[in-house]
């Protein structure tokens, strides 16, 4: 292999003589000698595993030609290897058998051994019935038939009607585990920082979420080309329930808050967009192999099926099928799957582009139109509509500073749901409720103004402005022809955290002393 003389010499050396230690909370064991595998986290090592285990395939392919499953129509494989997970591969228990017979000689003679505890036979009957009630054995020991297994974390099933369903809501729950104790941990060591919980969650739990998406998340993909799925809000996609269950515990807001503005908020897209990402940025790959390689070739007869090329298969089968939904996913975001051509990075830029639009429609019409907030007659979206005229900077997802600097449970809750319009003040309290009253009667009961109790009007009651001024890091709002921009390059102090800490403060006391000047007018009255 070119490895020798002194490289070889070094190679030999440093695998020779392997000692090892184990640590133990903190406390160090005697070392011993390791005789056998590699040695445990030497970057070396999975190449050298590699290079020894290669030859297993080879072993195995020249030793029992014709044995093996059609991954396309000319192309047989007997075995897939991951590091030291192996799968057998054979059309019936004969072929099967020849295949551990000749792994055994392997592994005989290169003095490994089969954990035959964890090694199971998997018959997909469908397939081949008369396999249903195989037996096979492994030097001599039965091995267990069963009708489904897990390889890499992704499971086969011989009776299971809808694995990719099963597998989703596998990942589902695995997900959602992932999620609950995040947020358990967080509170326990007190953690609250809204920036540091999430980039533990994009870690942790979405990670989790997206693993294997390239095969199981192509039927949500697929419905990106109809906007069925409402670009992840419904409530149909169980990744984004996971996801919206951690923005809200995060932000401390109640079930109503809208959604758009959270992801906004935390500079955050739908799951499924990091879904798209992964699938294409595996489609390239594969589509980017050379001519004749087994997976691209499998891929490409995939499409065929999906592209009715193929005769005999039935259209309800190909409507079905993987492929097909595969195929609709590529065709939304413009790449052209018949030819096997890469999609473009743009192409997912237009999807993130066109989320953004779907997501902000209703709320911003009035809003571009150059009409002051306090002016905006529709009701729907107003929230919204109230997020983008006073807090929102130029980019609408742009993370918010607030979100680095807050550290205390108080101070997020507060921050939250000033800006995300889950407040106390009147205009979002007298909503619903006994107070119920059309927006712009909700004005400010503390002063005699006669002005919408809004979020601006913080920053103006003068029944407040004893309390502010002892605030002097305060953004001061001054009466302008513009109230929506003075107010918008009011709460701009990105990279400010005293700032950020100083709005925050107030904002708490201004909460308290408002209600207790509510309640002094209800006992007055
Ligand atoms: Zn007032």
């Amino acid at each position: 292999m070119g490895v020798h003389g002194a490289m070889l010499d070094t190679l030999q050396r440093m695998h020779g003589k392997i000692t090892m230690r184990l640590r133990l909370s903190g406390m160090l064991g005697d070392p011993f000698s390791a005789d056998m595998g590699v040695k445990q986290g030497d970057p070396l090592s999975p190449l050298l595993f590699g290079l020894f285990i290669d030859r297993c395939q080879q072993f195995l392919t020249s030793q029992c030609p014709g044995i093996g499953v059609n991954i396309t129509k000319d192309m047989l494989a007997c075995v897939l290897l991951y590091a030291d997970d192996l799968v057998l591969l054979a059309k019936d228990a004969p072929g099967l058998q020849a295949l551990l017979d000749t792994l055994h000689i392997f592994c005989q003679a290169n003095h490994l051994t089969v954990n035959t505890t964890k090694s199971v036979a998997v018959t997909f009957h469908g397939v081949c019935p008369k396999a249903k009630h195989a037996s096979v054995q492994y030097a001599g020991m039965p091995l267990p038939v069963q009708d489904k297994f897990t390889y890499l974390g992704i499971p086969f099933s011989t009776s299971t009607p809808n694995p990719i369903h099963d597998m989703r809501h596998g990942h589902y729950t695995k997900a959602n585990a992932a999620m609950h104790a995040l947020l358990q941990r967080c509170r326990e060591v007190g953690i609250h920082n809204v920036r540091l919980r999430y980039n533990l969650f994009r870690s942790l739990v979405a990670t989790v979420l997206a693993y294997g998406c390239e095969v199981w998340s192509v039927y949500e993909l697929a419905r990106i080309a109809t906007q069925e799925s409402a670009w992840g809000m419904g409530s149909k996609l169980l990744g984004e329930n996971v996801h919206k269950t951690f923005l809200r515990d995060t932000l401390q807001v109640p079930k109503s808050a809208c959604i758009v503005l959270m992801m906004s908020e935390v500079g955050a897209a739908p799951m499924m967009h990091g879904w798209a990402k992964q699938m294409a940025g595996w489609w390239n790959r594969m589509v980017a192999r050379r001519d004749g390689d087994m997976v691209k070739e499998a891929l490409r007869d995939s499409m065929d099926i999906a592209c009715g090329r193929i005769d005999g298969v039935h259209a309800s089968k190909v409507q079905q099928c993987w492929a097909s939904a595969l195929r609709a996913f590529l065709g939304a975001v413009g790449a052209d799957c018949s030819a096997l051509s890469p999609i473009p990075p743009s192409a997912l830029e237009a999807m993130h582009k066109s989320w953004q639009q779907f997501a902000w429609a209703d709320s911003t019409n009035e809003i571009d139109q150059g009409i002051a907030l306090r002016q905006v007659q529709a009701s729907t979206g107003f929230k919204r509509a109230t997020y983008r005229a006073w807090f929102c900077q130029e980019v609408p997802e742009q993370g918010a500073g607030w979100l680095r600097f807050l550290n205390t449970r108080k101070q997020i809750k507060t921050m939250a749901a000033f800006r995300l319009g889950t407040h106390e003040l009147g205009v979002n309290a007298m909503r619903f409720g006994p107070n119920k009253a059309e927006r712009k009667q909700r004005v400010c009961k503390c002063c005699d103004k006669n002005v919408v109790d809004d979020e601006r009007h913080v920053f103006e009651c003068a029944e407040f402005a004893t309390l502010r001024a002892q605030h002097p890091l305060l953004p001061s709002l001054p009466l302008a022809t513009d109230p929506d921009a003075t107010m918008r390059t009011a709460m701009d102090m990105d990279a400010d955290g005293k700032r950020w800490r100083a709005l925050a403060d107030y904002l708490i006391k201004h909460m308290t002393k408002r209600q207790q000047l509510l309640a002094a007018i209800v006992d007055g009255i």
